[in-house]
């Protein structure tokens, strides 16, 4: 703790906002959280005022200090990532469904038909097939 010391600031009186040396910030402040970490959960950090920041030693710097910094957002204002529209939605919807969909036979299957058979239903079932094999039910979402 003694090497990264210099980079604790709780008050940000040194570094003009809170700092932490890195995995500490979370210690002092559960609400913090990167960028990265709040796109993980589905969150934005659009609109958001950087609330503190983690600082450590690394020879990936790039500057002569050798010291980067990652801005840390307060989880607890972080909006979700703006959702989709309708018509978004429905074209996503109906992207997926093509995929999904035997251009042969209409058959809706719950994997990904390849494009490589012109996306028709897979072998070893082939459209004629009406039932599927033993052991592959479930495979089969629904029987068009
Ligand atoms: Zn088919």
């Amino acid at each position: 703790m003694a090497a990264s010391a210099r980079f604790l600031d709780p008050a940000g009186s040194r570094y003009g906002v809170p700092t932490y040396p890195w995995g500490w910030s979370a210690v002092f402040d559960s609400d913090l959280a990167t960028k990265s970490q709040l796109r993980r959960e589905g969150l934005s950090t659009a609109g958001l005022e950087v609330a503190a920041q983690i600082m450590w030693r690394s020879n990936r710097a790039g500057n002569r200090s050798g010291v980067r910094t990652a801005a840390l957002y307060r989880r607890s204002l972080a909006r979700p990532v703006r959702p989709l529209t309708p018509a978004q939605e429905r074209a996503l919807a109906r992207a997926h469904l093509a995929r999904h969909t035997c251009t042969a036979c209409g058959r809706l299957w719950d994997l990904y038909l390849p494009t490589g058979n012109g996306r028709r239903c897979p072998p070893p079932f082939g459209c004629e097939q009406i039932e599927a094999p033993e052991g592959f039910e479930h495979v089969l979402a629904v029987a068009a």
